[in-house]
């Protein structure tokens, strides 16, 4: 049964029952009926506000006019004129935050905005086939982009369609970075994603999978043989918590959780020889995208009890809503304003406990949200057999040893100029989480396109 918000069209959704025995895709799509009416509430604005709040312009008004008409292909062009991935993104960008929260509809009273993620998934999934400009590879200029994920994706596709000579180079066997490895199937299903981000091979894109650069590849190598280099490796190494017994056996990271179900495909066991561990009772900590994917993803895996533990408030969560509220249908248990203090081990070193502290908020932080403080004498414990830590990510190491001469922030991440995306070396740009921290899919995508204009403008000047 879909969720229906005031007066615009739900999304239809697999049965919670059926949802906790499968990976299947809990949000179904649109109907071809139900996109026609979505698209008939969009009042057409002149001065199009919901454009600006698209990190990648798409023109939102265009495409919904053609899809209240039915005019599916026109439509499809205009959304690929801006976005590469419409698939991916009209399922997992935080469309309430962006071009929906600035939705003139959204303003008025008993009214929600445009649901123009939906409508974006809902001509992505015609997958009409798409006219290549016929100017591929005209330049003998060539570009490397390091990493496959979203940010790399746009500016192959983007360096691509003005004539460049495009290859990437990923780490792992497959294109989509945290689409493929940490975003699981019941949310993004894998073929979507390896259909959309392999697609831009029909560019004229390349790929050489496997190959980690800085490590495998010398850095200064790809430099010598290219006319400018992409650096979008995202930020894949997870923050853990540090507190004591986070060695026990049963604690995990987010990202090692959630690249061994998706990734070596745990979630196909015993179709695929890969199984992960999963126990009884589960503690997630944190309250984001991450957690609620690995809270979700535990429950399908056979957890009978999961319980997400969060030092805010519910208002502090950072996860989109909807998948908070997909998680609280499946199951998942909330403690809010709680800290974990330590681990506890049985004779066995596996994790058997929670030490936790109850929390208060007081006055904003840095974040502007209220810091949580600990209650003096609060401390309780928790029985857990698993422990899964999803409190954030950070850069991974490789950019201090291989990437020589490249400057960063005391944080690890890439240093760049905001507008063109350029490091301190000549004729090396990055984009993505390994220049802002953990972000989102389309903000990487709007720093890919951002730094593919500035490469070609540089490519141009040679
Ligand atoms: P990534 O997607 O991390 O891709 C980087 C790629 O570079 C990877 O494929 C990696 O293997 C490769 N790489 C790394 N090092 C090297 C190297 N040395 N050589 C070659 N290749 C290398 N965002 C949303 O908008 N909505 C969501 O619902 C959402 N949910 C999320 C859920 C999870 C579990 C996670 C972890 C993140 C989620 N995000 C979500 C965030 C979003 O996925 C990221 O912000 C986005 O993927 C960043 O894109 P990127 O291209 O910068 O990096
Ligand atoms: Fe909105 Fe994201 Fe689509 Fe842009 S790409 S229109 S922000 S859903
Ligand atoms: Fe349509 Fe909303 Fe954009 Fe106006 S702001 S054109 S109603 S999607």
């Amino acid at each position: 049964m879909g969720v229906r918000i005031a007066d615009r069209v739900g999304m239809p959704e697999l049965d919670v029952n059926r949802r906790l025995k499968s990976f299947e895709e809990v949000a179904t799509g649109y109907t071809e009926e139900m996109a026609i009416a979505e698209a008939s509430r969009c009042l057409q604005c002149p001065t199009k506000p919901c454009v600006s709040g698209c990190p990648v312009g798409i023109d939102i008004p265009t495409f919904i006019k053609d899809v209240k008409n039915r005019n599916y292909e026109s439509a499809s062009r205009t959304i690929f004129a801006s976005n590469n991935l419409p698939r991916i993104c009209g399922r997992v960008c935080p469309q309430e935050k962006q071009c929906e929260a600035v939705c003139v509809l959204s303003k008025m009273k008993d009214k929600e905005p445009v649901a123009i993620g939906r409508l974006e998934r809902f001509v992505g999934d015609l997958q009409i086939e798409r006219e290549m400009p016929g100017s591929l590879q005209t330049s003998k200029r060539r570009v490397a982009v390091v990493g496959g994920g979203p940010a790399g994706i746009t500016v192959a596709a983007d360096l691509a369609t003005k004539g460049y000579r495009v290859t990437i180079y990923e780490a792992f066997h497959t294109m989509g970075g945290v689409l493929v490895y940490g975003i699981p199937a019941f949310r993004l299903p894998k073929d979507t994603v390896v259909d959309e981000a392999e697609g831009i091979a029909s560019m004229g894109v390349e790929f050489v999978r496997s190959q980690v650069i800085g490590r495998t590849l010398p850095f200064q190598e790809i430099r010598d043989d290219y006319d400018a280099v992409f650096i979008g490796i995202g930020a894949g190494a997870p923050r853990l918590s540090g507190v004591p017994g986070s060695n026990l056996n049963n604690v995990f990271s987010a990202s090692e959780f959630l690249t061994r179900v998706n990734l070596l495909n745990a979630w196909q066991f015993p179709e695929y020889d890969t199984p992960v561990v999963v126990k009884r009772n589960v503690a997630v900590i944190g309250a984001g995208n991450v957690t609620m994917d690995a809270a979700r993803t535990a429950k399908r895996l056979g957890a009978e009890n999961v319980t997400v533990v969060y030092r805010r408030s519910e208002q502090e969560m950072p996860a989109r809503r909807e998948e908070y509220l997909h998680a609280i249908e499946e199951g998942i248990d909330f403690k809010w304003l709680t800290l974990p203090t330590e681990y506890i081990g049985d004779i066995n070193n596996n994790v058997s406990a929670m030490r936790c502290a109850r929390m208060e908020l007081g006055p904003p932080d840095e974040s502007g949200r209220r810091r949580p403080e600990k209650v003096d004498g609060s401390e309780f414990d928790m029985e857990i057999e698993m422990v899964i830590e999803a409190i954030g990510q950070k850069a991974n190491t490789v950019l201090r040893y291989g990437f020589p001469g490249l400057e960063l922030n005391p944080w690890g991440f890439i240093k760049t100029v905001e507008e063109t995306g350029l490091t301190n070396l000549e004729g090396v740009y990055a984009g993505g989480d390994i220049v802002t921290g953990a972000a989102t899919v389309i903000e990487a995508m709007g720093a890919g396109k951002k730094a593919a204009e500035s490469i070609s403008k540089y490519l141009d000047s040679l």
